[in-house]
């Protein structure tokens, strides 16, 4: 897998959501060193027994009375989908005195249950976010319909990547600094790299199926 992500110099998220602390060293002993969890919790008690060097990304659905759980550590936040959530992150990572990696979740799929925002509500949280000194809007994070119609995926990144290109242009131009796009999973990982992703976040193909129970 890491043979195919290489050439298009995109970075590897390992999706650990659900495996043990164990499963994670492991990985983290052949050189992983970014790693997606979704839930706060759990993500807290990982970042305590695993080593300081690790690059947390929270990658789930974040409610704003949880930012200050992973506020002291978190590398990046990929779901943000409301100002108020990102004022909340901002407020958090001031407490200590950092500058948190945000990326604002857009919503691509046809499906009705996937988060995100619409190309409106992108460009306003973009237009209020310039006051804020403690988040850098680093990029743009989707999820792909879950669909075996690999056309509709492809044109769902694509999507994605145009409005990153537009935003560029209205909010950072020049600036070089808003320019991630985290898209792709195990079962997508590949086109969404052709589609210019620079994050993909990958799991069951790294670490098996999750099981819940
Ligand atoms: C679980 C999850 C992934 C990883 O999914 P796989 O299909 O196991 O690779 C990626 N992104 C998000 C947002 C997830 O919740």
């Amino acid at each position: 897998m890491l043979e195919q992500i290489q050439p298009f110099q995109a970075q590897l998220v390992a999706v650990s959501k659900t495996k043990p602390a164990e499963s994670i060293q492991a990985l983290y002993d052949a050189g992983q060193r970014i790693f997606g969890e979704n839930y706060v919790q759990e993500m807290v008690e990982k970042e305590g027994l695993l080593p300081k060097d690790i690059q947390w990304h929270f990658i789930g659905h974040l409610q704003s009375n949880k930012v200050k759980y992973i506020a002291p550590f978190v590398s990046m936040i990929h779901g943000i989908d409301s100002f108020k959530l990102l004022a909340e992150v901002n407020k958090q990572a001031a407490k200590h005195n950092r500058v948190i990696d945000c990326l604002l979740q857009v919503h691509i799929a046809t499906e009705e249950t996937k988060f995100g925002l619409n190309e409106e509500e992108l460009t306003a949280v973009l237009e209020q976010a310039a006051t804020l000194t403690n988040v850098r809007i680093a990029g743009l994070m989707g999820m792909a319909s879950n669909t075996d119609d690999l056309d509709q995926v492809r044109g769902e990144f694509r999507r994605m990547k145009e409005l990153l290109t537009a935003m560029e242009a209205k909010f950072f131009p020049g600036a070089g600094t808003f320019r991630e796009l985290s898209m792709g999973m195990s079962g997508d990982y590949t086109i969404a790299l052709e589609e210019g992703s620079t994050l993909v976040r990958i799991g069951s193909l790294l670490f098996g199926a999750r099981n819940y129970a």
